[in-house]
């Protein structure tokens, strides 16, 4: 093994933790977590420094429809300590599934978590366009009086019901940050920005406080590994590869992607909004800054892919 530092953000996404509808409960998630993990310490075995980074989003809907359904006799749950919520217990799981994957390889390694917050911006226009739907649905009634009575944004989601919706502004700044690289240094596993991190803005003296947003977890992966000077960018995800014209009959799947090339992908409207999308857009950006490569792949590739065989690579130049 090399001394030489090589770092990596790995921001896992939903089907790290959730694998369908049937596979949701705790022990479920676990299951599924540590499966990731084996693959994340294999790659930490071979001399990778790691900072993990994954969403949140169906175990915020949990927190929120268990909240929503107490209400009458428990205080609701902001969407603030959702986030930390969320980041402390699935940082759990991943702190004791590789705990165990350590142990199982005979590895001296540890991961802690870090509860992460994120700054935006008081006045990113987000907070005037929320578009983010979380929680349980409602009927219109329903949504309608919370928006009287609360102060909800609410929105027909796809002819599915009515939802709460909330603004998903920029990630400008991780508060945690040297805190993060301050344990990767010391040679931990780090678990950071969780579910994009809990978004906070700034005051007039300097305070913090939390809002009520998202962050998307793409995103803030991509501050983190600006943040930190990764070596690699690494997206898993639900697919081995990204393509062009993926889900037709003219889909063609990428080994390699330049800087550009992503770019003009992007324009052209091959990467969806809310899926894909965020993800090229997450490793644009992290490439312009500086960053060295970028790959998206599955959990089950993860280490295959890092050799070259498999997964889409992105690199700044050819
Ligand atoms: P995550 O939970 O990892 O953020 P998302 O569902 O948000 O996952 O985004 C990944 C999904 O994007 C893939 O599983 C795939 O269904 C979809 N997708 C959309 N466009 C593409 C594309 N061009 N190439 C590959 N997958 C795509
Ligand atoms: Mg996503």
């Amino acid at each position: 093994m090399s001394k030489e530092r090589r770092i990596a953000v790995v921001a896992i996404g939903g089907n790290s933790l959730i694998k369908d509808k049937e596979h949701q409960t705790v022990p479920d998630q676990f299951a599924t977590a540590c499966e990731t993990c084996r693959h994340i310490a294999e790659m930490i075995q071979q001399g990778w420094d790691v900072i993990i980074t994954h969403g949140n989003g169906p175990q915020v809907g949990f927190i929120l429809l268990r909240s929503e359904l107490a209400r009458h006799v428990l205080h609701t749950v902001p969407l603030d300590s959702c986030g930390a919520d969320t980041q402390g217990a699935i940082g759990y799981m991943l702190q004791q599934c590789l705990y165990n994957e350590f142990l199982r390889r005979g590895m001296k390694k540890q991961a802690a978590t870090v509860v992460t917050q994120v700054v935006v911006d008081k006045d990113d226009p987000a907070f005037q366009n929320p578009t983010k739907p979380i929680g349980p649905f409602m009927t219109k009634e329903e949504a309608l009086r919370r928006k009287e009575e609360d102060g909800w944004d609410v929105m027909e989601d796809a002819g599915r019901g009515w939802r709460r919706v909330v603004p998903s502004p920029i990630p400008l700044e991780i508060i945690e940050l040297d805190a993060i690289k301050a344990l990767v240094d010391q040679g931990f596993v780090v678990i950071a920005v969780g579910g994009g991190g809990i978004p906070v803005i700034r005051l007039e003296d300097g305070s913090l406080k939390g809002v009520e947003a998202v962050i998307d977890k793409d995103y803030a992966s991509s501050l983190l590994a600006v943040g930190v000077q990764a070596d690699l960018f690494l997206i898993s995800t639900a697919v081995e590869k990204v393509a062009l014209n993926y889900g037709k009959p003219n889909q063609v799947w990428l080994d390699k992607m330049t800087l550009e090339e992503a770019k003009r992908y992007y324009e052209e409207g091959h990467f969806p909004p809310g899926s894909m999308g965020p993800k090229i857009k997450a490793i644009i950006q992290y490439l312009e800054q500086g960053g060295k490569e970028a790959i998206i792949t599955n959990p089950e590739n993860l280490t295959r892919a890092l050799k070259g065989e498999t997964g889409t690579r992105i690199v700044p130049g050819s």
